[in-house]
């Protein structure tokens, strides 16, 4: 769509000259997908707002955190009262722990929680535990996890499993990568040979449970019972990166998922982000004191941050928590999801569309072709033209979903019925167009 005067591209174009690519994260300059990203001036409820006044019905959610929907009331009232007290002590308050006792109890795999500022923090920070814990260097994780951009994890599969990953990203030395074993997602067989072969030497296995980084990908019960044994038996810690799922597809997190099928099922150590902070920059990272209880100041892994515990943040991340805590917060979140799920899934069939699409509580993913994915390789043999008509088809429609396949969705409270039906409606002009 294009506007006499479009507020978007004038400010794309400002940006650009002061900011590396207009954006302070990457996947919001939507490369993958053409056009020009939304400025977004204001959002309310299930809605945002662009330069151009122009509303949306949006599915990011700032990537997540929102599962109120923006502006809920009583959150707001909870940060501006915070504001009011000041807006960094760089001492501790009682908010903290009041927030860290909340986690824990929602959390029941973890007694202890150091609260950061970002997913990327509580994940480079959890394997440097995790590494000061049992004395060892390497680490596994899986192509198609993203776990913040911490040197150790910007790593893609190496030749084989003899050898360790090869930096993502320019200015990561090989060095700093060589102990971190990249494996395919779900491939029990590659997780048994990986273990067989470095098992003695494994600080750590580290795992989106549900990875909403490669769209929307479950970790089988049969790959997670087995990770769990592995390192149980290796002495390696088992790290779910519940940055995304937690708080976001069942109150307790994925790992509560998991345990409903695997008897006694607990990881280690969590990584939290995204929902624990409510839209304000929050995380963490917990397990068992025994563990955390190495962390400095009481222990010898360092680990320190001048705005950690945010007062202004744990505010805001607090009220969230309750906020969801509501009888039948979940179920109707997750029959929300459902509908619109189903819905696309309808919309796709009608249309003769090539479909597969999952969800789990406020989180969803959907796919361009028939059998839901189990790794990332499978993930990227979407057509990414077809997947770019989809996107802008609802984009023109005024829906807002991530500008990139391998993006899963989230649904807030604040969508209505009415939002979900006008989504759907515009899913089927957007599919007619393929
Ligand atoms: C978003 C995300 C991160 C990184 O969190 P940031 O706050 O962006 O640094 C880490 N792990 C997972 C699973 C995530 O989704």
């Amino acid at each position: 769509m294009t506007h006499s005067t479009d507020l978007n591209t004038t400010l794309f174009q400002r940006a650009c000259r002061v900011i590396p690519g207009g954006v302070n994260s990457p996947v919001r300059a939507f490369k993958a997908v053409g056009g020009t990203p939304r400025f977004i001036e204001r959002a309310q409820g299930a809605y945002i707002f662009d330069a151009n006044q122009r509303r949306y019905i949006d599915y990011i959610g700032s990537w997540g955190p929102m599962i109120l929907g923006h502006g809920h009331p009583a959150v707001v009232e909870a940060v501006q009262k915070a504001v009011l007290d000041g807006f960094s002590f760089g001492a501790p308050t009682e908010r903290e722990v009041e927030l860290a006792e909340e986690i824990l109890r929602l959390m029941p795999s973890m007694d202890m929680v150091r609260l950061v500022s970002s997913g990327t923090e509580a994940a480079m920070s959890a394997i440097r535990l995790a590494r000061g814990a049992t004395g060892r260097s390497k680490l596994i994780k899986f192509e198609g996890c993203y776990h913040g951009h911490a040197d150790a994890l910007l790593v893609k599969a190496g030749s084989g499993l003899a050898t360790f990953g090869n930096a993502t990203s320019a200015g990561v030395p090989p060095e700093v990568v060589q102990h971190t074993l990249v494996l395919e997602y779900n491939n029990l067989a590659q997780l048994e040979e990986a273990f067989a072969l470095h098992g003695p030497e494994l600080a750590c296995l580290m795992i989106e449970p549900i990875a909403g980084n490669m769209n929307f990908v479950r970790a089988s019960v049969p790959f997670v019972k087995r990770c769990r044994e592995l390192c149980s038996q290796h002495g390696a810690l088992l790290v779910f990166d519940e940055v995304m799922t937690g708080f976001r597809v069942a109150l307790g997190g994925a790992q509560s998922i998991y345990a409903q099928t695997i008897a006694g099922f607990e990881p280690d150590l969590t990584v939290m982000g995204k929902v624990i902070g409510g839209g304000m920059p929050l995380a963490a990272f917990g397990g068992k004191r025994a563990v955390m209880e190495l962390m400095a100041p009481l222990g010898p892994v360092y680990q320190a941050g001048t705005l950690s515990g945010n007062p202004v943040a744990t505010a805001c991340g607090l009220e969230t928590l309750r906020q969801i805590q509501e009888p039948g917060f979940f179920d109707a979140l997750s029959q929300k999801t459902r509908s619109l799920v189903d819905g696309l899934k309808s919309a796709a069939a009608a249309n003769g569309v090539p479909f597969s699409a999952d969800c789990q509580g406020g989180m969803f993913g959907f796919f361009l072709f028939k059998d839901l994915p189990q790794n990332y390789a499978t993930v990227m043999t979407t057509d990414s033209k077809r997947f770019n008509t989809v996107f802008h088809g609802l984009l023109d429609q005024g829906i807002y979903i991530a500008p990139a396949l391998y993006e899963a969705g989230f649904v807030s409270a604040a969508h209505s019925e009415h939002d979900i039906a006008e989504t759907l409606a515009a899913a089927s002009k957007a599919f007619c167009l393929l």
